[in-house]
């Protein structure tokens, strides 16, 4: 059992900090932990405050075993059915709790002191059956704290998080607009001194390190979040990112580093070559689950990415079909891809370790458009990943959703769920998306 008890402060304020659970149809530990938050929590922990931490996500404890680890730090959360909310009651598949049982929360907040502040942060917005399970708790338990909520749920959906059992809701990622605002609220003084790097010491063990070397990004997809969580692209310093990727990986002795960032490859030279050189021929295992545009891979960075030990790569290609291609900023075209898949191969990388992500589940778009997509993607032997499209509030696809979809109740987040493919309302949907999925499964 891990010791999760944290650091209590004599003459400030003691803050408890709470990753929920999850609840949805699926959800894999794909290298996620709360990068943002954990920068909040380095931001109070310099100010001297008294930091307690628990994360419902942490697979660790007499729950996890073996079974549950998988390739390069990944793996499976802990897990029970639960009862589905009436708005999945024709979903034909098992809705689930993922992550440490609420009894284990219980046990430790009644070993903390009493928290003056209880900040709780928010995934995906159809995730936050557990933003609401963890403030109930909270709220029973220590009636006079001042409850925070914030995060992606919190930010993209902030009308409905204001009926939750929390004080205040805060959008965005911005520390010094926090800082401003929390001090505003509750009186006590808050510097934002640390920029955006996080506080890993709350963990006491880590399988993988997350990085993320800037926020934003400087595209402007039609469906994407991205610019309402961050709305300026800023890289970071490469010396501050290196001597950080160096520091944690040290401290928790970890060699798989996971890239967050939402546009890594621009800027390249000056950017991610220079963090890579400054990493002074470290080994290291790199991942980048999230997309990166194939124009960015020539002959010269493929090399680079495939020196460094780049073991994971995905490539945004979203679709060939004109839905697709309206709403991405990215423009990929197959001629990008082949040069991008070539030049990665012949720098050595192997095509089962690229991963193609095409979009699925756009309004307007039908499954013979993916299809089709699919098929063309087939020869070239890479892993073509379906990224099931989720309405997000706030983008500029979800404007015609709402006109494509007049009758869903859009303001409830349930229905945001990409597992559900919530744009898709045709006849025999459920085999239709099991057929393409059976497609992708015919790649050797
Ligand atoms: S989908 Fe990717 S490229 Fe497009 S705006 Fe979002 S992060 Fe940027």
């Amino acid at each position: 059992m891990p010791n999760r008890i944290g650091h209590q402060s004599e003459n400030q304020m003691n803050c408890l900090f709470v990753v929920p659970p999850i609840y949805d149809f699926s959800a894999f530990d794909l290298w996620a932990k709360p990068y943002g938050f954990l920068s909040l929590i380095k931001m109070f922990r310099e100010n001297g405050a008294g930091i307690f931490f628990f994360d419902f996500l942490e697979r660790t404890g007499p729950l996890y075993s073996k079974t549950h680890e998988k390739q390069f730090g990944t793996g499976k959360y802990f897990a029970t059915e639960v009862e589905k909310p009436p708005a999945y009651i024709n979903v034909p598949k098992k809705y689930k709790r993922f992550g440490l049982p609420v009894e284990e929360f219980l046990e430790y907040i009644d070993k903390i002191p009493a928290p003056d502040c209880v900040f709780v942060t928010s995934g995906m917005t159809y995730w936050y059956p557990g933003v609401v399970e963890v403030l109930q708790t909270v709220r029973n338990r220590f009636p006079r704290a001042m409850i925070f909520v914030g995060g992606v749920y919190a930010t993209l959906c902030a009308k409905h998080a204001l009926k939750l059992p929390a004080d205040f809701v805060f959008c965005g990622r911005d520390l010094e607009e926090f800082a401003g605002r929390f001090q505003t609220i509750s009186g006590m003084p808050l510097r934002c001194t640390s920029g955006i790097e996080p506080d890993w010491s709350v963990y006491q063990k880590l399988s993988y390190l997350c990085v993320r070397t800037s926020t934003g990004c400087p595209f402007s997809c039609d469906y994407c979040a991205s610019g309402l969580m961050s709305p300026h692209f800023v890289q970071r310093s490469p010396e501050q990112v290196a001597q950080e990727i160096i520091t944690n990986a040290d401290n928790f002795n970890v060699r798989d580093i996971v890239f967050y960032d939402d546009a890594l490859m621009v800027n390249f030279d000056n950017h991610l070559d220079r963090i890579i050189r400054l990493l002074d021929g470290r080994k290291f295992q790199f991942h980048t689950p999230n997309g990166i545009h194939p124009r960015f891979i020539t002959e010269k960075t493929a090399q680079v990415l495939a020196d460094a030990g780049f073991k994971t790569i995905r490539l945004s290609f979203e679709g060939s079909d004109a839905v697709v291609s309206k709403a991405s900023h990215l423009k990929v075209s197959m001629k990008n891809l082949e040069n991008a898949l070539r030049n990665l191969q012949h720098a050595g990388i192997d095509i089962k370790d690229i991963g193609i992500y095409i979009l699925a589940g756009l309004p307007g778009q039908s499954p013979e458009d993916v299809r089709k997509t699919i098929r063309l993607l087939l020869s070239f032997g890479a892993p073509i990943k379906l990224a099931e499209y989720s309405p997000i509030p706030g983008t500029r696809l979800f404007n015609e959703v709402m006109k494509f979809m007049p009758y869903t109740d859009w303001e409830e987040p349930l229905n945001h769920n990409n597992s559900i493919f919530p744009c898709w309302d045709i006849p025999g949907k459920w085999e239709i998306i099991n057929e393409l999925k059976a497609e992708l499964k015919t790649q050797v």
